[in-house]
């Protein structure tokens, strides 16, 4: 069994990357990758960790696009086996940490201007060496004891449309497409389910656009894909012969429903899912060098 989709708490997660692999060599996992949003901090120490264990891990990231979808939908973009030394890629997530600093400070004065006390110095420590997201918000405003729970914070203060909410800077899609295969990565779409389109022709037909500009794969194993999609992706993926991936989106103590492996419980992924990856990914490599 594998799961190659996981935060730590370089990004969102609760968990070092170091104790990720622990985890994931307890649950007897095959492989992992650690996909932390829009940063690449926690990799060398998850593929330290990962050659002192014997385990598979494989360096990603999940990079939030920027885009019109319907329904509030979302765009992720996985990079799997990406090169976490590529100056290109460093320098454009580090552009994307310091506007993320900046929307914090945005958020900290609007819950002032609302009457809640937050100090940018509390956020900060929070966040630790991470870079500074709204969960890391909404862990305050529960100790400041400003709500009851994290849900609670999001649902008063930082969900789309509430109060404090703030906008993120965000690449296009061609721009990080770019950067991952820049960086000798494979190109997921991640949770194609959560992208908004109620029709899957519709979802497709965008897929196909995704296609275009070089998109490897699709994650097709996730906790809440309903199964007759998650059917009818894999039979599209292999008639375009795009790749398959799949993860738990595991984030530790912050979405405790989730685990590492088995997400809500049923998620089984086989190692198969991973060596034709692997497979994909150094062919790309080549064929680039070549
Ligand atoms: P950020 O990258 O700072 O916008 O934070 C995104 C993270 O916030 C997501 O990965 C979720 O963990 C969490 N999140 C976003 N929207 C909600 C919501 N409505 N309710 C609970 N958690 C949310
Ligand atoms: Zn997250
Ligand atoms: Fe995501
Ligand atoms: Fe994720």
């Amino acid at each position: 069994m594998i799961d190659l989709h996981m935060h730590s708490d370089c990004s969102d997660g609760t968990m070092t990357p170091a104790e990720l692999v622990e985890q994931a060599g307890l649950l007897g996992l095959d492989a992992i990758a650690l996909t932390d949003h829009d940063t690449v901090e926690g990799i060398s120490e998850f593929m330290d960790a990962g050659l002192e264990s014997g385990m598979n891990t494989i360096p990603g990231v999940e990079i939030s696009i920027d885009t019109k979808l319907p329904n509030n939908g979302h765009f992720h973009l996985l990079g799997l086996f990406i090169d976490p030394n590529s100056q290109a890629l460093k320098s454009k997530l580090d552009f994307l940490r310091e506007e993320r600093n900046k929307r914090a400070a945005k958020i900290i004065d609007a819950l002032n201007t609302l009457g809640v006390s937050v100090t940018i110095d509390e956020l900060l420590s929070e966040a630790g060496e991470g870079s500074i997201g709204r969960p890391h918000v909404a862990k305050i405003l529960l100790r400041n004891g400003a709500v009851r729970s994290i849900q609670e914070a999001f649902d008063i203060y930082l969900a789309k449309g509430k109060p404090a909410y703030v906008d993120k800077t965000k690449f296009g899609e061609k721009e990080a497409l770019g950067l991952v295969k820049n960086a000798g990565g494979l190109a997921v779409l991640a949770h194609p389910h959560l992208m908004g389109y109620s029709d899957s022709l519709e979802l497709k037909e965008r897929i196909l656009q995704i296609v275009e500009l070089g998109l490897d794969g699709l994650e097709t194993y996730y906790p809440s894909m309903p199964p007759p999609l998650a059917s009818e992706l894999q039979e599209f993926a292999r008639s375009y012969d795009l790749a398959v991936s799949g993860g738990s989106d595991f984030h530790g103590e912050n979405k405790p429903g989730i685990k590492m492996g088995t997400g809500s419980g049923g998620l089984r992924i086989a190692k198969e899912v991973y060596y034709d990856l692997r497979d994909r990914a150094a062919l790309k490599r080549k064929s680039g060098a070549g």
